[in-house]
């Protein structure tokens, strides 16, 4: 395998400094690079615990990066070279395992993070895979349906030769479907042979998909913030919600919050803007709006809304479901929200993250919070192993069974330690982590 840049060496003394407000008044442009917060989040619950630093030290590098280039034949004609990018963190529990994202604004450090995030949420919620995530520079928004597919069966060419069953398993992220990973599923077939679909995962049905893996982010997403309000004695009937993001996850919360919960959705957001209505907005009309004029932006009957306030409003439960780096120092002391429920993969800055502990609010991280879709992939490679496919029921019962163990041992965790459940989610998994590197003798 091409080895990919190296990260910056580690500072000789990786334990940072603790936190102080005016280290965070002075967060700059470093402290938003997702691979510096994801190290410091380690950094920091290694300290808590007194991580051998042998095990740290390991656990601060993903383990092999791969850099491709893709060349893409475009509608008119021409070639078009795109980058992309595949990083398997740790796979000492497993297979390595995570989307791939395709994105303007793709960096390798946000690879490199996004795989060290999922390298802990598989281990927070026990499922036997290691973390890994793939990126690819470019803007879906612009290309048509063919060039996206041939896009996709490119980056498959170029990175399929380290993927597998066994090896490596990509899922749906960022701008990418279960078209796109069907597409994959079937030039990776082609490149083995023979029909070897369990390569992705989130694939439709008729190709080896599992049932409830579509609206598995936000179900997981949605039993956490149930199981949180059961632990702070809030009433979540007739309770308020405001989502940031509405792809996937970010709408399928709002239709399972309402549905399961009977929570009142007043703000939703996308990248062109939000909109809000205090006595709620109604899942199947927002959704359908979007369908047709491409955003939420311009809903009838509500009024339109910044982004950035819809963090600030006051509502019971806030649900970043967008990109990473949105609840920072500038605006986190300005969130009213008792519980913050991250559905996006790396929302909250560390600094962040302390100002929203110190002012009281309940944070249940991604590794925790967003785990749903990576817990029913698990379930999709189980049944792409044994051929033998699952009712929807077993599935949303095996996934109910997860993720409440997974909030019990994250909620437990943090209170031992008295930290905040972010913390809590990583002693979990760099336990769990650490003990299958023990026992392997690669510590
Ligand atoms: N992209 C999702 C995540 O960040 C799902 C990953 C997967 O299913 O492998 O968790």
């Amino acid at each position: 395998m091409q080895q990919g840049t190296k990260p910056e060496p580690p500072p000789e003394n990786p334990v940072p400094e603790p936190f102080s407000l005016s280290a965070c008044a002075l967060e700059s442009a470093e402290a938003t690079n997702p691979f510096t917060n994801a190290r410091r989040q380690l950094d920091d619950a290694a300290a808590v615990i007194a991580l051998d630093p042998a095990v740290l030290e390991l656990l601060r590098w993903p383990m092999r990066e791969l850099h491709v280039t893709i060349p893409v034949r475009m509608d008119d004609g021409s070639t078009r070279t795109f980058h992309g990018f595949r990083v398997q963190y740790n796979d000492a529990r497993g297979a390595n395992k995570g989307g791939i994202r395709f994105h303007p604004e793709e960096t390798i450090d946000t690879v490199r993070a996004l795989a060290a995030w999922m390298t802990w949420k598989t281990a927070v919620l026990d499922i036997p895979l290691g973390g890994a995530k793939g990126g690819v520079i470019c803007d879906t928004k612009t290309m048509s349906k063919g060039e996206l597919e041939r896009l996709s069966r490119g980056y498959i060419r170029q990175v399929g030769r380290v993927l597998g069953l066994e090896k490596d398993v990509p899922a749906p992220d960022v701008y990418t479907t279960p078209q796109i990973m069907a597409w994959m599923a079937d030039e990776y077939s082609f490149m083995q042979g023979y029909n070897d679909f369990g390569v992705t995962t989130g694939k439709p049905l008729a190709i080896g998909g599992s049932l409830g893996r579509g609206d598995a982010t936000a179900r997981g997403g949605v039993i956490c913030i149930r199981e949180a309000a059961s632990e702070l004695g809030i009433k979540l009937e007739g309770s308020t919600m405001a989502i940031n993001g509405y792809g996937n996850a970010g709408s399928l919360a709002h239709k399972l919050s309402a549905e399961l919960l009977g929570i009142n959705v007043v703000a939703v957001s996308d990248s062109k803007g939000g909109i809000f209505n205090p006595h709620g907005l109604d899942y199947v009309a927002v959704v359908e709006h979007k369908r047709r004029t491409g955003s939420v932006r311009g809903f009838p009957g509500a009024e339109p809304l910044a982004n950035g306030d819809l963090l600030e409003l006051d509502v019971t439960t806030l649900v970043p479901a967008a990109l990473e780096g949105e609840i920072t120092c500038r605006n986190a002391q300005r969130i009213k929200a008792r519980i913050v429920a991250e559905l996006a993969n790396g929302p909250t800055t560390p600094d962040a993250d302390q100002l929203l502990r110190e002012q009281g609010v309940y944070v249940i991280p991604d590794l925790l919070c967003n785990a749903g879709g990576v817990t029913v992939s698990y379930f999709e490679m189980v049944q792409n192993t044994s051929g033998w496919y699952w009712e929807e029921e077993a599935v949303h019962r095996q996934l109910e069974k997860k993720m409440t163990a997974a909030f019990r041992a994250v909620h437990d965790t943090a209170l031992r330690h008295d930290v905040g459940n972010r913390m809590g989610a990583m002693i979990v998994a760099i336990r769990r982590i650490e003990e299958a590197m023990r026992l392997r003798g690669w510590v």
